[in-house]
């Protein structure tokens, strides 16, 4: 990358000043094919809206590295529309992350008592470790899913790395115009009535009248897995 002789904080701001406002193809094409060249991946979870931006990224560069955690407790339909999104798309580099057999042992079901604690071992340690060596990654958060996702800047840096939320401010309407427009396949839950899936544990309906992650933790106050908190991980006590 050209950039890390200054701070990542620095660049980030600096980086957002400069390409917040590029159409999201071309913020791609720059962060993946130039700034970043061999030095990000995109994190997908294989959900509801995730072709989209994985449909974007094969059309600048196919080999463009796709993490997907596998938690273990995902949807068989996620794993089947994983393996039909990769091939439709042709990408070149998907890796699939799992988490450490021994955490998850000790772990047990911990999703029922302590979701950070879970999402700490299922999710955000494997993808510090897959992480490594890259010095920034791109996700499909947008700010229209609310919460902690509202006041989303375009190019971030959490305090580990950088992160290019490439659709942060798209719409509903622009989504659904554009996954029309690439003829993406939908995932195999969402005529359930499934607007956003992760793990199944985890995963429930939007309640009435809330927003499309509002089935996400149900139980909990959790909006978020961990992986865009920023924690470090020396940090969590995952009370195990
Ligand atoms: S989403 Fe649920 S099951 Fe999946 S890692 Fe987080 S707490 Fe565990």
């Amino acid at each position: 990358m050209a950039g890390m002789s200054i701070q990542p904080a620095a660049l980030a701001k600096s980086l957002n000043a400069d390409y917040a406002a590029l159409p999201s193809l071309e913020l791609l094409d720059v962060t993946v094919n130039k700034v970043f060249k061999n030095k990000i991946a995109l994190v997908s979870s294989f959900g509801t809206e995730a072709a989209l931006l994985l449909s974007m990224a094969a059309e600048i560069n196919p080999a463009t590295p796709v993490i997907f955690l596998d938690t273990l407790k995902h949807f068989p339909e996620t794993l089947e529309y994983r393996d039909k999104i990769i091939a439709l798309l042709k990408l070149t580099d998907v890796r699939i992350v799992k988490p450490e057999p021994s955490a998850v042992k000790s772990a047990g079901e911990l999703w029922k008592t302590n979701p950070d604690g879970c999402c700490h071992i299922r999710k955000v340690l494997p993808l510090e470790e897959a992480l490594t060596g890259f010095e920034a990654w791109i996700n499909g958060r947008k700010r229209i899913h609310g919460g902690l996702r509202a006041d989303l800047d375009v190019i971030e840096y959490d305090g580990r790395r950088i992160k290019v939320n490439a659709l942060a401010g798209w719409t509903q309407e622009q989504i659904d115009a554009e996954w029309e427009k690439r003829a993406l396949p939908e995932h195999p839950l969402v005529p359930f009535g499934y607007t956003s899936v992760g793990c199944m544990p985890c995963t429930a309906l939007p309640k009435p009248g809330e927003d499309a992650r509002s089935g996400r933790w149900a139980e909990f106050a959790k909006q978020e897995c961990g992986i865009h908190i920023g924690k470090k991980w020396d940090d969590f006590d995952t009370g195990l």
